[in-house]
């Protein structure tokens, strides 16, 4: 409440002037009924199990109800989208319950995503269809159980309503079960939230979102004023390098990196039409509606970063009182901070403790070359190195562990070269000090055997559709653990089946 807010608490669709947010409630449900939880996220939120399987949560968790001093809300933002300003864009179909003060006194947002229709809605209908909500409800756990820096997710309720998409999903345009995601996040601030500020010319109101802002999420830089506004700016060019080095080596794609879709935290939000690399392709998106152009593919990720970082600048200026030099040391700051954690990361995951050493620069560029030409999995790849760094001598033949890699026949000439960059490594390896047995240890805990990949959240939602929840279950408890060996499970680590190849069925809206 220390902002300012909507005095009108309709849900008239409507550019909200002078306004962070307007109050709304959420739009009951017919028949809730939790598919899941998180058990982590319920047990950083002080919640237990009976608690969590209670008729009473069922209704806060569905927008039935409301817990005592909630004050539900949604956020005004607006963004670039593909590139463009698009204006006011706003919590079309989240709201914001309130703030949860966890035992351990850190505060958290609840916010339930397709709740209903707010100010901000448009045209559209204020909901979430249950497969974009299965998608991301195990898509911020197991982000979480990586180490990347994320919105969680507390449960996923179904809701019993039929929500219709005017776009076809496997060919059919007809109504799906609802759902609703409880996101959890110390904020969902976006970098739109300031530039829609900026667009309109209402500084005061830039104002106020900035201190806010620092007050609660930067208490660290002091308080508000030219040069905190720009250490401020620098710190979230590098939360967000860090984030998308991160997505980087961990062949995430988030797929709308719209500036309305980045936290001013740095963490990865709004879970849309996402997707993981199976095979090494910097060019693939799982965006169907970028699929053109391809602004949003998995190379592209850490300039759009930059371009994002860059708009967010911009809509600071005033704060910096119209000197560029914030601005360009923020965007300096991020390219330093990529180019860092991106070798230390890729480094990690080869088992080397540094990019350092003569050809060490050369060795990564030409292992990503040789992994994009032929058809090669990212995932199994990496993890099958472990093996052969184990071995006590260089490899002379193409080791089995890394076999399944491929996803078809691969020439043999491409096999040759591959084996003469796993020796190279392999002697590489040999010049750090710790012993090949701990290389290993140490790579497995960098490169995951388990990552949501898109085939095995689709087989998921096929099965939820069907009306069994257990594969959704099933990929969180596997997801939970991603570096692990999980003896049995074996099958959510395998390379994408054929049927999976082109399915374009895995975005979602
Ligand atoms: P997205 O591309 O999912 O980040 O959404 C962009 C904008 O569209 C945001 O303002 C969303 O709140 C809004 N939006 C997306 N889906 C819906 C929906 N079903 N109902 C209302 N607003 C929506
Ligand atoms: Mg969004
Ligand atoms: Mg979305």
């Amino acid at each position: 409440d220390s902002t300012p807010g909507d005095p009108h608490t309709d849900r008239r669709p409507r550019q909200v002037h002078g306004a962070l947010w307007s109050k709304v409630q959420p739009t009951p449900v017919p028949a809730p009924r939790l598919v899941a939880f998180s058990s982590e996220v319920m047990a950083l939120l002080g919640l237990d199990e009976e608690t969590m399987r209670s008729a009473e949560s069922l209704r806060v968790l569905s927008g039935n109800a409301l817990w005592p001093g909630m004050v539900p809300y949604a956020a005004n933002y607006g963004g670039h989208q593909f590139g463009n300003w698009a204006g006011q864009l706003g919590d079309g179909r989240a709201i914001v319950l309130g703030e949860w003060v966890a035992p351990d006194g850190t505060h958290h947002e609840l916010q339930l995503k397709g709740a209903g229709p707010t100010p901000y809605s448009r045209r559209a209908d204020g909901r979430a269809v249950l497969r974009s909500s299965i998608r991301e409800f195990l898509c911020s756990e197991a982000m979480h159980h990586l180490g990347v820096p994320t919105t969680r997710a507390l449960s996923l309720v179904a809701t019993g309503d039929a929500v219709i998409r005017d776009m076809f999903y496997d060919g059919n345009p007809e109504a799906e079960p609802g759902a609703i995601v409880c996101r959890v996040a110390p904020s969902f601030l976006r970098f739109g939230n300031f530039e829609l500020c900026t667009s309109r010319d209402d500084v005061a109101l830039l104002r106020q979102l900035a201190g806010y802002t620092l007050t609660h999420f930067f208490p660290e830089l002091g308080t508000p004023s030219k040069e905190t506004y720009g250490a401020f700016f620098a710190e979230v060019a590098r939360r967000t390098a860090r984030l998308i080095a991160h997505w980087q080596a961990v062949g995430f794609v988030h797929g709308v990196m719209n500036t309305d879709n980045m936290s001013i935290l740095g963490l990865t939000i709004d879970y849309g039409p996402y997707g993981w690399v199976d095979d090494f392709n910097p060019g693939w998106t799982p965006n169907t509606t970028d699929a053109e152009r391809r602004r949003y593919r998995f190379g592209n990720q850490p300039g759009i970063g930059m371009w994002n970082v860059e708009r967010l600048g911009v809509a600071l200026l005033p704060l910096f009182e119209n000197d560029e030099a914030p601005l360009e040391e923020g965007l300096l700051e991020y390219q330093r901070t990529f180019e860092a954690e991106s070798t230390r990361r890729f480094a990690a995951k080869l088992g080397l403790s540094s990019l350092d050493l003569e050809g060490d620069a050369e060795r990564v560029r030409d292992c990503f070359a040789w992994l994009a030409a032929e058809e090669t999995d990212m995932t199994l790849f990496f993890r099958g190195l472990s093996q052969v760094v184990a071995t006590p001598e260089a490899p002379r033949a193409w080791p089995e562990a890394l076999r399944e890699a491929f996803y078809g026949q691969v020439p043999e000439a491409h096999l040759a070269r591959g084996l003469e960059w796993l020796k190279a490594w392999w002697h590489r390896t040999r010049r750090e000090e710790v012993a090949p047995t701990e290389l290993a240890r140490r790579m497995n805990a960098v490169n995951p055997k388990y990552v949501l990949r898109n085939w095995l959240a689709q087989e998921a939602i096929d099965a939820a559709h069907a009306g069994d929840d257990s594969k959704v279950l099933d990929l969180l408890e596997v997801m939970r653990r991603p570096f692990d060996e999980q003896p049995g499970r074996e099958a959510y680590a395998a390379r994408r089946p054929d049927w999976a190849r082109s399915k374009p069925g895995c975005s979602a809206l």
